[in-house]
């Protein structure tokens, strides 16, 4: 018997609002368990800096359609240093799930550099960070 405990919440934004998406995490102090799909990674630094759970132990973002551009506008350097601040001590595990789109029709996106250019600004982040890129032609 498989059980679980973990209190969490699954919010779900859509990238056409303008400004992102509004995600108050506030009021969740014990949450363990965070599941957030369809960002855009520049909102991202907003989100992980409002956090306040000490319990958190799994964050799970899915971004919304990226290309290349997107990925390399987002502080992910500053990302990484807020996940390893004191109130994420019982952090596990960060999984990162990105889609590539392209938008031309000569295909030459660069996602396969994706998941270096990323590792290489989070690398205090080491092995509880897993980073996923799926490819749309
Ligand atoms: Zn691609």
């Amino acid at each position: 018997m498989r059980s679980s405990w973990d209190v969490g919440i699954q919010a779900h934004h859509y990238c056409d609002s303008g400004g992102g998406g509004r995600v108050n995490l506030r009021q969740n102090t014990r949450l363990r368990y965070l599941r957030i799909s369809g960002i855009l990674g520049t909102i991202l630094l907003y989100i992980v800096s409002h956090i306040d759970s000490f319990d958190l132990e799994t964050i799970h973002f899915k971004l919304a359609g990226s290309n290349t551009r997107n990925i390399k506008t987002v502080e992910w350097k500053q990302v990484a240093q807020v996940l390893t601040q004191p109130g994420f001590v019982k952090l596990q595990n960060v999984d990162l799930d990105m889609d590539c789109y392209s938008d031309t029709e000569s295909h030459d996106c660069s996602c396969v550099g994706w998941v270096a250019y990323i590792r290489a600004r989070t690398s205090i982040l080491d092995n509880i960070l897993h980073l996923s890129v799926c490819h749309f032609d």
